[in-house]
């Protein structure tokens, strides 16, 4: 269990899927005194109930790391049968994710122990429950979650005694949209993985609503503990930007760097995320430009008028894009 001394430091990352968080996640997660949880908000419904494997390839019900945060997390429910408790714990997860809820949960985190519904306290209880028990099974000082929604920020920076921090990383939705369109695969010891497809309408809304519900997190966090980064900038130089990370943290132990834009990656128990999440070895980080070749002008000029106003804001030029 916890030992007295700092509080658990537990990093959010926010942002629209296909923006470098599973990749930042796996680097961070190298980092001595840190550990990767992927996308933490899954671990009910595709890791414990769907049994999608952990990183290191196990589900997570066999995985030496969640194995035990699994049943450390549900503790508090202990008056209830285990399929019983995943059950309520995915079905309150689906209840704060109704769209009309967000303003609700955003409004609880300066003052949670005000709110009394079940749904956000069972949800709250059981996030915070694993990171704490993450932390303990992998005796780390810093927990990184990229669930990548504000809602899920927004839940853990209302868990009492943690010291929660957001990262808000942000890419050109031209890219995004270009990303999703592609069926992109990895292939991994044997096994080969394909990433799902999103049509431009879907991924230009989720983009738009990430943003929007960003912004509005922004409002409620102290500015001392938001970090803003362009996915851009992370590929331009991603060991410049993992040790701002770092600093943003507090944090200064070395960085799994080799060089510039090498990192050397192991394997991980990032519990979901996109396909990359099992890749191992030296990789190298760099930007994935492909989009300014190989996406329509009359597309790029959709998207851009779609986000237009979000787009201006994290200073993406609108116009002449696709000269790269
Ligand atoms: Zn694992």
């Amino acid at each position: 269990m916890s030992s007295p001394g700092p509080p658990l430091k537990v990093l959010s990352v926010v942002g629209a899927g296909r923006s470098g968080t599973t990749v930042l996640a796996s680097i961070l997660g190298e980092v001595d005194g840190f550990a990767s949880a992927g996308e933490l908000r899954w671990l009910w419904e595709r890791g414990v109930k769907a049994e999608r494997p952990c990183g290191c390839g196990n589900i997570p019900a066999r995985c030496p790391v969640w194995s035990p945060v699994i049943t450390q997390a549900i503790a508090p429910f202990a008056a209830t049968a285990l399929p019983g408790r995943v059950e309520s714990i995915i079905s309150s997860q689906h209840e704060l994710a109704r769209r009309r809820n967000l303003i609700r949960v955003l409004q609880s985190i300066d003052h949670p122990e005000h709110e009394a519904w079940p749904a956000l306290q069972t949800v709250r209880t059981v996030t915070g429950s694993a990171c704490r028990a993450l932390a303990d099974v992998t005796a780390a000082r810093v927990v990184v979650d990229t669930s990548k929604r504000p809602l899920d920020a927004a839940i853990l920076a209302g868990v009492k005694g943690l010291d929660h921090y957001v990262l808000h990383i942000v890419r050109d939705p031209r890219a995004v949209v270009h990303s999703w369109r592609r069926a992109k695969s990895f292939t991994t010891e044997g096994t080969t993985r394909t990433m799902g497809t999103r049509s431009l309408p879907s991924t230009v809304r989720r983009w738009i609503s990430n943003g929007v519900s960003a912004e509005a997190l922004r409002r409620r966090i102290p500015a001392s503990r938001w970090l803003h980064i362009r996915y851009e900038d992370f590929a331009a130089e991603p060991r410049a930007v993992v040790e701002s990370i770092l600093a943003f943290l507090g944090e200064n132990a070395g960085i799994p760097f080799t060089d510039d834009h090498t990192v050397m990656l192991h394997p991980n128990h990032i519990v979901a995320g996109n396909p990359s999440r099992f890749t191992t070895g030296h990789v190298t980080i760099r930007a994935d430009e492909e989009w300014r070749r190989s996406m329509t002008q009359g597309d790029q000029r959709l998207v851009g008028l779609l986000t237009m106003p979000l787009m201006l804001k994290y200073g993406y030029p609108v116009r002449h894009a696709a000269r790269g």
